[in-house]
């Protein structure tokens, strides 16, 4: 296959283009390097330099390119900030992205998988969460993703956009070679943050509640590999490829571990002792998120090879010793 892939010098992004190089496919990236790393995108990838949401740009990388489809990674993803500031995230992830599949129209690419996210669930009552479970985003990034979803889906009708769209839950974990990793500046997310707590790098994790409806009172997320997910992403775009319909797939593990539980995993993987402190909850977290990804491995054929905490714990610890 031959696809571009947008924010590829991402986190989640980077290890897509890394796993579709390595299985033969030809990728370009398109990133802006606003919160990518350009020494992250794979050597093999061809780059363009540039934002998603200019359109003159996009088309020219479109037609030159000329993709069987598109990976779309590129946006804003933090739920604190997103929160602060819903500009920016309606500014650069439904405006830029309304720009980025007219640009795709205009060149007559037709295939894209798209990144989005178990916040476009918000709260839900009944676990795991299925794709029928109702979508009322507590978070403003949450509700941009799930706009982006609505929009690809109005483009499917209006002009034949073939789409599969992924809800992730909480991804972690780093490429087997350890060439690349989680790296965001600031670090906001819980796995990082409790290793580079292991590692010396910072004091103490703060536990965001502990006053939460669970059994210890902390939030519980269903966390999975970026290996993975980056998988889930090739085999999607191969099932858009071979004329199925346009879709829409959970992606977890189907377990869920609460923040208090990651860390105690992580103690035992690290052996570091990783002291905590209990802080105020973080405006928009839901208290509970667990997928079903019965729909992505029925459809996808996808099965997660590394599901256990442990060994995605032992995969981001490599990352940060070094
Ligand atoms: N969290 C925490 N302390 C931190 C960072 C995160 O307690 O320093 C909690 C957060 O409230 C959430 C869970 O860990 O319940 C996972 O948060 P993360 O930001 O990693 O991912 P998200 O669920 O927002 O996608």
């Amino acid at each position: 296959m031959k696809i571009l892939v947008t924010g590829g010098a991402g986190y989640i992004g980077s290890h897509a283009v890394y796993a579709l190089i390595e299985q033969g496919h030809e990728v370009a990236v398109v990133d802006n390097l606003v919160t990518g790393h350009r020494q992250d995108v794979h050597p093999k990838a061809k780059f363009f330099h540039g934002d998603i949401g200019n359109y003159r740009f996009m088309r020219d990388v479109l037609t030159t390119v000329l993709p069987d489809g598109v990976i779309h990674f590129a946006a804003y993803s933090l739920v604190g900030e997103s929160m602060a500031n819903p500009f920016k995230y309606y500014e650069n992830n439904v405006g830029a992205t309304n720009s980025m599949l007219k640009a795709m129209s205009d060149a007559g690419i037709s295939n894209i998988v798209f990144s989005s996210t178990a916040a476009t669930y918000g709260d839900v009552l009944e676990m795991p969460i299925t794709e029928a479970a109702p979508t009322n985003p507590t978070n403003a990034y949450g509700e941009t993703k799930l706009a982006m979803e609505r929009m690809m889906d109005w483009n499917r009708v209006a002009h034949g956009l073939n789409y599969v769209s992924l809800r992730y839950f909480n991804v972690a974990g780093a490429h087997p070679s350890g060439a690349i990793g989680e790296k965001h500046d600031p670090e906001t997310h819980l796995i990082p943050l409790i290793l580079e707590v292991a590692a010396g790098k910072r004091e103490y994790i703060s536990v965001f509640g502990d006053d939460y409806p669970t059994p210890d009172g902390t939030c519980i997320r269903d966390y999975i590999h970026v290996m993975d997910l980056a998988e889930a992403h090739i085999l999607a775009m191969k099932y858009l490829l071979d004329g199925n319909p346009s879709t829409t797939c959970n992606l977890g593990n189907g377990e869920g571990f609460s923040v208090l539980e990651a860390i105690e995993a992580a103690r035992l993987v690290t052996g570091k002792p990783i002291p905590i402190k209990i802080s105020p909850r973080r405006a928009g977290d839901p208290a509970r998120l667990i997928a079903s990804s019965e729909r992505a491995q029925s459809l996808l054929g996808w099965i997660p090879k590394q599901p256990q905490i442990n060994d995605i714990l032992k995969s981001a610890w490599k990352i940060q010793k070094f």
